[in-house]
């Protein structure tokens, strides 16, 4: 049987008026958004920590320290990129994505197709393969009185060729 791995991710951050709400590589209309060093898109780093996750690769803090004036602002699609690419060289290839966030306002059913297909086309996935669920707090702890946003994601990669992990 070939060789597959799971990995696991989760992520938080602050909401504050005035910044863009950015899931998944999607600008998401809003009156508030995330914080962060980077756009702080709380999705793709959830994903991003899954990947590196199930590649034995670290965690996104360590390849992308929030003290790195590079990555201020920065899209996190790039982050994510490069956990697929650097699982790539370790000859692991993404099987499938499956992800949830939690947010309390706005509703993102709207969102899930463009959302889905960003990520999909980011890791070079047919979008069948990622799958991203929204949820709300129910109005319970600092998500549900709408000061943070949550993701949490689940990556299974598959070992593609002889290479060492
Ligand atoms: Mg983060």
């Amino acid at each position: 049987m070939d060789e597959v791995r799971t990995g696991i991710g989760w992520d938080v951050h602050r909401l504050a008026r005035g910044r863009v709400l950015m899931l998944g590589g999607v600008m998401i209309a809003s009156e508030a958004g995330l914080e962060g060093h980077s756009d702080a898109d709380v999705l793709s780093h959830a994903i991003t920590d899954a990947i590196l996750g199930a590649a034995g690769a670290g965690d996104i803090g360590m390849h992308f320290p929030d003290s790195d004036p590079r990555w201020a602002g920065a899209n996190s699609l790039l982050f994510l990129r490069h956990a697929r690419d650097l699982a790539a060289a370790r000859g692991l290839e993404i099987l499938n994505v499956d992800s949830t966030v939690i947010l309390e306002t706005p509703r993102l059913k709207t969102y899930r197709t463009a959302i889905r297909q960003k990520l999909a086309e980011t890791l070079g996935l047919d979008v069948d393969r990622v799958s991203v669920k929204f949820k709300t707090a129910e109005k319970l702890g600092p998500v549900g009185t709408g000061q943070a946003a949550e993701a949490q994601a689940v990556v299974t990669l598959v070992k593609t060729s002889g290479k060492p992990t």
